[in-house]
């Protein structure tokens, strides 16, 4: 009979946090074990061949400024192990029904130009943080920082991220330009942009269109993961695929657990273990819109109307800001908005890694309802005729991902949730219930690690990073 190896640390999920929690706890030249469900790593940063021979589609994640902003995803030698960022020239476009675009450049100033009359106060509005910005990133992708780091800078930040993104927009700009852009950025908050605090999204994800462009992985999303195996293991850290994780007996011993998981899985793996208080604390969590997944194979480049569409990372097909707050309120509201709101990557253009010569991918979503069944394709597809008219004749092949077949893909997609969990007021430095350390569960050596913990959804890392920080000075100490 072989002995059970047992662990300091074991992770179940390879998301970006799981890496991230896993690669820290590594560094501290602890012994690591990562367990994922999936046949490959990686989490919400995966590539497949989803349409035709030779075409490479990310599964999730596409467009990746918070892995370079993140303090500590940033921080990590991965082009030592393999990994190239490229760099379209403009990171994010964002046609309008008059036939022209309104372009997000990395360069603030050369933004501001282009936005004319509202210039000075888009500039105005962004540039403090990027000034502040290593110290202002520490405090704003971690729980709640009390006291800041960079108090001034997150004070000048809060009073400007509470309002919500429609009342800042309107407020602060005169032009439909500037007010479509900042909607665009402010709905991957993925909540009613009447809501409180969405422009915190808004000013959040345009900072990192200024701070580091938007970048995308040569070869696509799998490479970044692939680096991260890399570099993991090159630091002794194992990892164990095709193993879904469903009770505590599943796992080897350890000293400590770190679940890239969120709630509802943590509760159908702990379930009764749990203390009762916290139980009901998971169990009201709450899940928020899903997401509707087009991946396409195209015969030929997007015929954009406005040209420098062309030139773009990523694309938010939605008009103006109006036509997005009114799709957004509608999807809050569990209805199906006729124009949904469009968030479309577009790497082949950059990466020709990704399809046979000449051939082209496209990487699209729209939000929709929690768990909603309904098919979107044809509502994607009017919103990228509008502003690409002739793009349906270049499409070869498409694949299609509802709510219910993201979660199947991935449980932490509850319902089609990407974030796992609402990202609002009441829920984003709470997340996932009301403690002193939002990653420690009551269950000594079981913390949580994923989107489900400060600062939430996107590829950073820094759930995980924090999750591990708590677990090095609690469980590993000495
Ligand atoms: C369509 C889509 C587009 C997105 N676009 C972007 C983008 O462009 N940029 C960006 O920054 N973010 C984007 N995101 C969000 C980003 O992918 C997620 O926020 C991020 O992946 C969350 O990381 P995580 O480590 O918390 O969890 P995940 O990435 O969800 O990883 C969790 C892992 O745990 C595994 N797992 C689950 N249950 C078990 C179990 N019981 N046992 C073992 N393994 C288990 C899963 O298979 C998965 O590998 C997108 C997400 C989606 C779905």
């Amino acid at each position: 009979m072989t002995a059970v190896r047992s662990y300091d640390a074991v992770v179940v999920g390879s998301g970006p946090n799981g890496f991230a929690a896993a690669i820290c706890v590594a560094q501290a030249g602890r012994s690591v074990l990562m367990m994922e469900g999936r046949d490959t790593v990686g989490g919400g940063v995966r590539s497949e061949a989803l349409t035709l021979p030779g075409f490479v589609h990310d599964s999730c994640a596409a467009i990746f400024p918070l892995s370079v902003a993140s303090p500590f995803l940033g921080s990590l030698p991965l082009e030592k192990f393999g990994l190239e960022w490229l760099h379209a020239p403009y990171p994010l476009a964002h046609p309008l029904d008059n036939g022209q675009a309104v372009l997000a450049e990395r360069s603030l100033p050369a933004t501001a130009r282009r936005l004319a009359g509202d210039g000075k106060a888009y500039q105005g509005l962004l540039q403090p943080f990027l000034q502040d910005w290593p110290r202002f990133a520490k405090d704003l992708l971690g729980p709640l920082p009390l006291p800041p780091g960079a108090p001034l800078t997150f004070g000048r930040f809060a009073a400007s991220a509470l309002w919500p993104a429609r009342r800042l927009a309107q407020t602060l700009f005169r032009q439909p330009e500037a007010r479509a852009l900042f909607a665009g950025l402010a709905a991957h908050a993925m909540l009613d942009l009447n809501q409180l605090a969405t422009s915190a999204f808004g000013i959040v994800i345009a900072l990192t269109v200024h701070q580091v462009g938007w970048p995308l992985p040569r070869r696509g999303a799998q490479s970044l993961s692939d680096a991260l195996t890399a570099y993991f293991t090159h630091l002794g850290g194992e990892i164990i695929t095709g193993q879904w994780v469903r009770r505590l007996e599943d796992l080897p011993p350890a000293r400590a657990i770190l679940f890239d998981l969120t709630p509802r899985q943590l509760l159908q793996i702990l379930g009764e273990r749990l203390p009762p208080g916290y139980r009901r604390a998971l169990q009201r969590y709450r899940y928020g819109m899903g997401v509707f997944k087009i991946d396409y194979a195209l015969d030929g480049p997007v015929p954009w109307q406005a040209p420098e569409c062309a030139q773009a990372a990523a694309l938010h097909l939605g008009g103006s800001m109006e036509e997005i707050a009114s799709s957004e309120r509608l999807v809050s509201r569990g209805r199906i908005p006729p124009n949904p709101f469009v968030l479309v990557a577009q790497h082949t253009p950059f990466d020709p890694s990704r399809a046979p010569v000449g051939k082209h991918t496209l990487w699209a979503y729209c939000h929709v309802p929690h768990a909603s069944p309904v098919d979107m394709t044809a509502a994607v597809e009017a919103q990228i005729e509008r502003f690409a008219p002739g793009f349906r004749e270049r499409v070869l092949a498409r694949h299609v991902r509802r709510p219910a077949e993201m979660e199947a893909y991935n449980p932490n997609y509850v319902g089609g949730d990407i974030n796992g969990g609402i990202q609002d007021l009441r829920q984003l430095y709470t997340r996932p219930a009301l403690r002193r350390n939002p990653y420690a569960t009551p269950l000594p050596g079981v913390y949580l690690c994923s989107s489900a913990t400060p600062p939430g959804g996107g590829v950073h890392g820094m759930c995980g990073y924090h999750a591990a920080q708590a677990v090095l000075r609690r469980e590993l100490r000495g």
